[in-house]
């Protein structure tokens, strides 16, 4: 299993951070040992002092395929759910800086939440998608899937002309604006429409 991330994927967060508007999707990875187990405590990593939730739609791929045509690529996900992408914001800034590789700052243990999955209907991706994080109580983002700059279709279709895909294969198809910082002690839940998908304690 392989997890895909799209980077800078709405405008208003590009802008935010100060990057540009990327003119092909960014792409980086994470292992599968950054996926999070909901029956784990999460805890605050110790290498930052600048952790940052960024909410996702995340796709999970039910077909395996590499060089996906965009105007078939809809037939190789058939789920949808929510995720954090969570982020050491400090370590990625230097990183950064540096022209690094960004792994230390994205892909280390448990850096990957994602919640149960929804299968994915024509009625969900013929709507724009809403989606919310709430921090103690508090909306802090809401996310739109009509933001994206590059859709579910082209996505699937760039990541498949670099790297097969294969089914359980999921994707982080970007960070709407709001991103921020969290300390231990927070409480993240994240919504799909009205739905609770997760609730998250920082430790
Ligand atoms: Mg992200």
């Amino acid at each position: 299993m392989k997890i895909f991330c799209v980077g800078r994927n709405y405008a208003d967060h590009a802008k935010e951070l100060g990057n540009a508007i990327p003119e092909e999707p960014v792409i980086f990875m994470k292992p599968k040992t950054a996926l999070w187990q909901s029956d784990t405590p999460f805890y605050y990593p110790e290498f930052s002092n600048e952790l940052h939730y960024e909410l996702e739609l995340v796709l999970r791929i039910s077909k395996n395929g590499k060089q996906i045509p965009e105007d078939q690529a809809e037939n190789y996900y058939d789920a949808i759910s929510i995720g954090i992408d969570f982020t050491a914001r400090d370590i990625q800034a230097e990183l950064k800086k540096k022209g690094l590789p960004w792994e230390k700052a994205k892909a280390w243990d448990n850096s990957a939440i994602v919640a149960d999955w929804l299968p994915l209907t024509d009625g969900i991706l013929s709507n724009p998608i809403h989606f919310t994080l709430l921090k103690n109580k508090e909306m802090v983002q809401m996310g739109n899937s009509s933001d994206m700059i590059f859709s579910f279709n082209k996505i699937v279709s760039h990541i498949s002309n670099y790297f097969s895909l294969n089914i359980g294969d999921m994707i982080y198809t970007g960070t709407p604006a709001g991103v921020g910082e969290c300390v231990v002690g927070d409480l993240l839940e994240g919504f799909f429409e009205t739905q609770k998908m997760f609730e998250l304690e920082i430790k």
